[in-house]
């Protein structure tokens, strides 16, 4: 039940309350106050969640703004940032947003040839 149908109910209970009290029995009024009771929590655990929910968002965006905001450029199918000597995954960054650090590399059998190699996705990279 989404908060807004939890709302309305709880409304709804308070309307037919205001309505019964004062000339119906006592038994009718405690029904309907745990049933507002119940209403009422149910609107707090909903709101619990979308809390978390609009944080996480929040989160996500402040992350998204700050990718837009950098703006890479490609050198040797490595990414490059400004006033940054590091070279970046571009693999890891265009797929899954991560802004992944290389590491040196050299292959064994041709170690002349310097490049990089990405930790997470083992995607490497040679400078010619
Ligand atoms: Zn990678």
């Amino acid at each position: 039940m989404d908060v807004m149908t939890s709302i309305g109910l709880a409304v709804d209970i308070l309307a037919k309350l205001k309505k019964v009290c004062g000339a119906i029995k006592e038994a009718d009024v405690q029904i309907l106050f745990a049933e507002l009771q119940s209403q009422f929590a149910n609107v707090k655990n909903e709101a619990s969640d979308l809390k978390i929910e609009l944080a996480n968002l929040k989160e996500e965006n402040l992350r998204l703004k700050n990718s837009l905001l950098e703006k890479p450029e490609v050198k040797n199918g490595t990414y490059v940032y400004p006033e940054d000597s590091s070279r970046y995954c571009t693999a890891c960054f265009d797929g899954d947003q991560k802004k992944v650090r290389l590491q040196p590399y050299s292959h064994h059998l041709a170690p002349q040839n310097k490049g990089f190699k990405c930790p997470i996705c083992q995607n490497t990279f040679f400078e010619f």
